[in-house]
């Protein structure tokens, strides 16, 4: 037997993306269905969890769903840096409580949560607009009739390949970890470890959650690099690697596996009836692969537009372009500079590692971590391109100004 629902909103994805687009719009009083394909909300974690404070607070996350993070250390073959700061800065998120609680708080607002839905097809209408979608759920067929539709899937894109507007990610972010408990770790310090070693195109992680227990991961750049992230995290593990020697014995809880989009803000992310939001829209820094933040922003966007265009029962793809407006002035030119950066890193040889790292050394805390959240314009950065007394530092930093 087919089961059938008629919704203004239905959001499919219930990663960070989705569950925040169905917050605010049922906030504002739509009729609103999450869809999650899981057998829970956050059952499979993908993604490492870091975020920045700032952002923790701007979206009111609760403080036992994260550790706070004051120290940023670096370690490259034979350099290491750490930037310290007096107050936390940055977080370690647990993913599931976190990703839970937005979830959650769609739901006290009206949304309809269902689960153990998979999504695989569009409905259109005569001039091939999405008009709902439909899967499988527990009980069989399932279809969702909808005014608008958000494509919040995540790197897989379900929707917007259902309805021919993308393909497969062709650049993109693989990345492995093990959540484990360690014999020794503090936990205001996070550490990205950087060389052939540890991956020939990205970064090596460990980062703490507190209570011993840390998040060790390594990424891998595709189709720069061939390498298995799964294969190399456990040989770095093995070999004890720099860093991970300290942690003593390692017992691992969980294993976690993703992959993120790395080709910038190439797509278009509203058509009549759809918008796509998240990694479905590729909205990542592309410099340390960080999308949570952006998934929770533009999401409540995506949820005030949709709502707004449900209601003026306009919903063509002019009525929704004031998210894409609102996205692309917010993080375009910053994710082009980042974008520049990564470039940069992702061809230096163990030796100009070292170098690079001394460059770092160079920037105050401030500057550093508008650097590493690819905030470039705020402070006093782009100066840096110009004054900074060091031609390295001037070197980097005009890379970021250059148009
Ligand atoms: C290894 C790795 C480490 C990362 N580390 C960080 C980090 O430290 N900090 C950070 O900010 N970002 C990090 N990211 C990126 C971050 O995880 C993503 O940017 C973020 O999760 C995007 O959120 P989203 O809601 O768009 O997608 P997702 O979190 O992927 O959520 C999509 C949801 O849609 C569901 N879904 C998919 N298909 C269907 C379907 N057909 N029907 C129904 N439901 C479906 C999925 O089950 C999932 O729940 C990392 C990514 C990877 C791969």
């Amino acid at each position: 037997m087919t089961e059938e629902y008629n919704y203004d909103l239905v959001v499919v994805g219930g990663g960070p993306a989705g569950s925040s687009t169905a917050f605010i719009a049922a906030k504002s009083g739509i009729k609103v269905a999450l869809l999650e394909k899981e057998n829970s909300i956050a059952e499979t974690v993908r993604t490492s969890g870091v975020t920045w404070i700032e952002s923790i607070k701007e979206f009111g996350i609760p403080d036992n769903c994260y550790n706070p993070i004051k120290n940023f250390s670096f370690v490259s073959p034979n350099n290491e840096v750490t930037i310290s700061n007096s107050i936390a800065t940055a977080a370690v998120l647990d993913v599931r409580k976190t990703y839970r609680w937005l979830a959650h708080e769609a739901e006290k607002v009206g949304a309809d949560i269902f689960v153990k839905i998979n999504i695989n097809e569009v409905i259109k209408n005569k001039n091939n607009d999405i008009i709902g979608v439909s899967g499988t759920g527990p009980n069989g067929k399932i279809i969702f009739h909808s005014k608008v539709i958000i494509d919040a899937t995540g790197f897989s894109s379900v929707i917007s390949k259902a309805m021919g507007f993308v393909t497969q990610w062709e650049r993109f972010g693989a990345g492995a970890e093990y959540e484990a408990t360690v014999e020794n770790i503090d936990p205001d310090t996070w550490w990205l470890m950087v060389g052939q070693e540890y991956t020939p195109a990205g970064y090596a992680w460990i980062f703490p959650l507190g209570n011993n227990i840390v998040r060790i991961g390594v990424g891998v750049g595709k189709p720069e690099s061939s390498i298995d992230p799964t294969q190399r995290l456990k040989e770095i593990i093995e070999k004890q690697l720099g860093p991970i020697k300290k942690l003593g014995k390692i017992t691992p809880i969980e294993f976690h596996y993703g992959l993120i989009p790395n080709e910038g803000l190439s797509r278009k992310t509203v058509y009549n009836n759809l918008i796509l939001v998240g990694d479905s829209a590729g909205q990542a820094n592309p410099l340390v692969l960080e999308g949570i933040r952006y998934a929770i922003k533009f999401g409540r966007v995506a949820g005030k537009v949709a709502s707004d265009a449900i209601k003026n029962k306009k919903t063509d793809k002019d009525a929704l372009y004031p998210y894409e407006e609102n996205w692309r002035n917010a993080i375009e030119s910053k994710i082009k500079s980042a974008g520049k950066v990564q470039d940069r890193w992702i061809g230096l040889s163990d030796k100009e590692w070292d170098k690079e790292l001394d460059i770092i050394k160079e920037l105050k805390t401030e500057e550093f971590l508008d650097f590493i959240k690819a905030d470039f314009g705020l402070s006093n950065m782009l100066k840096l391109a110009v004054n900074h007394p060091k031609l390295a530092v001037r070197q980097l930093f005009n890379l970021v100004k250059r148009k």
